[in-house]
């Protein structure tokens, strides 16, 4: 194993207006950061990336005074508000230029940050990507625990690659995130992407908390557009479904054909308007599910090939590449460190 007994490990967190949440998470972060270089887990220059997601309130000047105040805390701005995905997504490629593993980790508090011990663990035992999985949903309501499980379920049964009850809390080496960088697509689902790159994997499991403060930036709306996301990107067996319900419904018209040339001819055939509009009806309705379908299909194409790029960084709270060491530099440091002793 050619692993440092040193990581450099970056935390990154993706914010978007978290002013309420940042003063209480900031110092349990850094709680983590300090016990894990105490115990020698980490190298000492690892550091949290905090990613502005255009938040409208003062959450960027807060990471910028943060940062000022400990360099081991970091931040960079997005141009403007990307959603979760492109702003995590954002944070792992930059942290990339400059750790051995990175752990993403929502903002609020609702990840139990214990869990970060054992991931670091995992990865010393040769895992290069550890999900974060949820024990338990007692915090979350009874529609969206119910609602979650269930499209783990459909996810399943289409085929996508997912891991049950995880969402994005997960460490993940460089090593992986080198290759993950080749992954170019603009409907981002990370958690679904991430098994496909390969590599050694293990789960650590933990409970989820309340949100410490403030308030789900995942209303109703933001979640069905990521669920479809996730189907999507995963996944064409809607398409295929729409194909064999099309055959099947082709079928059936055959065989009414039949039925209606045999009436026709044995003279039972009686005016009926309500079963035509019946059946009117119901194949409208279909074939504007399946275009829609498709529809979605052709879209994400459309956007695909746009190739536009999925974040812009505006700000970062340090100058230039020099202000954070490069990896070779803290192992050179830790190999002299090692000489000593
Ligand atoms: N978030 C983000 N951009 C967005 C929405 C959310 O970066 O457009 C961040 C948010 O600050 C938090 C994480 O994504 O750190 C998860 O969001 P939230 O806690 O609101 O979602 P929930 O946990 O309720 O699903
Ligand atoms: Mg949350």
């Amino acid at each position: 194993m050619n692993k440092t007994s040193h990581p450099v490990l970056w935390i990154v967190v993706p914010c978007y207006n978290e002013e309420e949440v940042l003063p209480k998470s900031v110092p349990m972060f850094k709680e983590v950061l300090t016990n894990m270089t105490a115990q020698g887990k980490i190298s000492d220059s690892s550091s949290i990336l905090f990613v502005n997601d255009g938040s409208s309130d003062t959450t960027w000047e807060l990471i910028s005074r943060y940062a000022a105040a400990d360099p081991q805390i970091r931040g960079i701005s997005l141009s403007r508000n990307r959603g979760h995905q492109n702003a995590l997504l954002a944070g792992l490629m930059e942290a990339k230029k400059y750790c051995d593993i990175t752990i993403s980790i929502d903002c609020d508090g609702q990840d139990d940050v214990k869990a970060m011990y054992e991931m670091v663990d995992k990865y010393q035992e040769g895992f290069e990507i550890v999900y974060g999985v949820r024990s338990d949903r007692e915090t979350d309501t009874w529609f969206k625990r119910t609602t979650a499980q269930s499209y783990y379920k459909v996810l399943h049964s289409m085929g996508a690659e997912v891991v049950y009850n995880h969402a994005d809390y997960r460490l993940v080496s460089t090593r992986v995130l080198d290759e993950f960088s080749d992954f170019q697509e603009v409907n981002l689902f990370l958690r679904g992407l991430f098994p496909l790159v390969g590599f050694p994997t293990a789960n650590v499991y933990y409970s989820r908390h309340e949100r410490m403060a403030g308030e789900s930036h995942y209303p109703l709306r933001k979640m069905l557009a990521l669920a479809f996301d996730g189907i999507t990107s995963l996944s064409i067996q809607p398409i295929r479904f729409i194909t064999i319900l099309g055959l099947f419904i082709a079928f059936l018209s055959f065989m009414g054909v039949i039925w209606a040339f045999i009436s026709y001819f044995t003279g039972t055939t009686v005016s009926g308007w309500a079963s035509m509009a019946c059946i009117i009806c119901f194949l409208g309705g279909i074939q504007l599910l399946a275009l829609g379908v498709i529809g979605e299909y052709i879209g994400k194409t459309y956007l695909e090939t746009k190739r536009r790029p999925r974040f812009i960084i505006s700000k970062r709270t340090w100058e230039k590449a020099d202000d954070v060491p490069t990896k070779a530099e803290v192992l050179t440091f830790h190999e002299q460190a090692d000489r000593d002793e």
